[in-house]
């Protein structure tokens, strides 16, 4: 008999994590009510759903009211903002609130199985990808394991599903870990602090202070970036378990217990097994797809999770070459006349967008969308002298023209007032017309996608199909 068997829980949010979350809750016995604020046809047929089972489901304004009566245990969507007055209410009634990560954490070793370790990461950027590239190196140890999070399996399928894993790569956003108190990692890997999200999280220091939890408890490594001191001090103010150390990555030449690359060998000085040895070589930079140096770095924190969790050097090597990049991350669409056209749709903030403009001579960028709090002014300074012009789109596109009227005035600006779906075709299309041979057409928005597109995932299959148009 579970904990939750009789108990009357709250599901905030229908959708990804919602839906599942109330089936295995009704599952285990607990009495659920969903709350959800949308009222649409999705919603609708959702609710149809869980309402055969007997889950109980309350369309509109589910944030606005107040505590479903007789609440015991909220259960959120990690996107739902931690000021809403049903979170309130939860406070004043000492009720707790989970988000979707607490809840497959509590879930782990249900009925008696197994429960996997977990290696975690969060960061500003490059956490799928680097728990992609752990999962890969997991894999080729021979090790049963999964990607968890954003992409492919869901955290809750991962703890209540019939796969059986002996370590899991888990993905954590900023939200999740606000609303995941008890998560106790094996280890954990922050990749980068950069201001993201601060509408949601309220300040810098807020979302600094969510992203640290992950580092919380951890067992035997907290794994951060040398360059990012912030990613440091979290660690320092974690409060871990006895015998778990620091263990940093960099580009450059490691210190001892860090993990670095000379020339050209990405090496380990934090789990070295040959007690001769100083250092451990792991792989070559051409191992890493692509080498770019961000990814350089996402391939290293992978390493080092990897490391602390036993795995050899060999296998990193091999997981490591197995990896490939998924789609709209700095991926090449095609060359027309002599440009390269380069979807980076993913970078959905200055601090992605930075490091892929950083990657190309003479750019024309394509950028814009929602701004989420964000400012320009950093970006467009850094990025001024390789802007061979831009192409704004989207709702929040006035900010980035305003800071290249401010520290790029030389670079000819087009600024798009449309949305339709046709405003990627005309975008691309400007691109091009401000193109030179030799210089690449760079998507990379520095903004969300959800003012023009379903996501980032469309925005960026927009910009091929316009692409594909161009050369046709
Ligand atoms: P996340 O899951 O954190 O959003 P992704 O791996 O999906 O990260 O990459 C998101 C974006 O960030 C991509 O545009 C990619 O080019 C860029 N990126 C990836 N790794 C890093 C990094 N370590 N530093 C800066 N930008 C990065």
């Amino acid at each position: 008999p579970s904990e939750f068997r009789g108990k009357h829980v709250t599901v905030a949010g229908l959708g990804v994590s919602g839906v599942p979350a109330a089936r295995v809750l009704h599952g285990l016995g607990a009495h659920v009510t969903v709350v959800n604020d949308g009222d649409d046809e999705r919603a609708r047929a959702q609710a149809a759903d869980l309402e055969k089972l007997g889950v109980t489901v309350r369309l509109g304004a589910g944030s606005a009211a107040g505590l479903p009566e007789g609440t015991e245990l909220i259960v959120t969507a990690p996107g739902w903002k931690p000021d809403k007055p049903l979170f309130t209410a939860a406070r004043e009634a000492g009720v707790p609130v989970w988000g979707d990560v607490e809840l497959a954490w509590r879930l782990r070793g249900l009925d008696g199985r197994p429960a996997a370790p977990w290696l975690a990461v969060t960061g500003t950027n490059g956490k799928t990808t680097t728990v992609q590239m752990l999962a890969s190196i997991l894999g080729a140890a021979g090790l049963r394991t999964a990607a968890v999070g954003n992409i492919g399996v869901s955290l809750l399928d991962a703890v209540t599903g019939d796969e059986e894993y002996d370590v899991l790569a888990v993905e954590l956003s900023s939200y999740q870990l606000h609303w995941a108190s008890s998560l106790r990692a094996h280890s954990a890997a922050v990749l980068n602090l950069a201001p993201d999200h601060l509408d949601w999280h309220g300040s810098m220091e807020a979302y600094a202070a969510d992203k640290g939890r992950i580092y919380e408890g951890n067992r035997v490594a907290c794994v951060y970036n040398v360059a990012d001191k912030a990613t440091e001090n979290l660690v320092r103010e974690a409060d871990v378990e006895e015998g778990c150390r620091a263990v940093g990555f960099t580009l450059g030449t490691p210190a001892p217990g860090q993990l670095g690359v000379v020339e050209g060998i990405l090496v380990d000085r934090a789990f070295v097994e040959d007690r001769q040895k100083n250092a451990q070589e792991l792989a070559e930079i051409s191992d890493v797809n692509p080498p770019a140096p961000h990814n350089i770095a996402n391939a290293l924190a992978a390493a080092g999770l990897a490391r602390a969790f036993g795995v050899s050097a060999a296998a990193v090597r091999d997981g490591l070459r197995a990896f490939t990049p998924d789609a709209h991350r700095i991926a090449h669409v095609a060359d027309v006349d002599g440009v390269a056209y380069v979807d980076d749709s993913k970078a959905t903030n200055t601090h992605a967008t930075e490091a892929s403009l950083a990657a190309y001579e003479s750019i024309v960028w394509i950028a814009g969308g929602l701004a989420k709090g964000a400012t320009f002014d950093e970006l467009v300074a850094g990025a001024a002298k390789r802007l061979r012009g831009a192409v704004l789109i989207g709702a929040d596109r006035a900010l980035i023209r305003e800071a290249l009227a401010r520290h790029a005035p030389q670079v000819p600006v087009v600024d798009l007032d449309r949305t339709d779906t046709g405003a990627m075709l005309q975008a691309v299309q400007e691109a091009q017309r401000l193109a030179r041979p030799g210089d690449t057409v760079l998507l990379a928005p520095a903004c969300a996608s959800m003012d023009m597109f379903t996501n980032y995932n469309k925005r960026g299959d927009a910009f091929a199909e316009a692409v594909r148009e161009l050369g046709a």
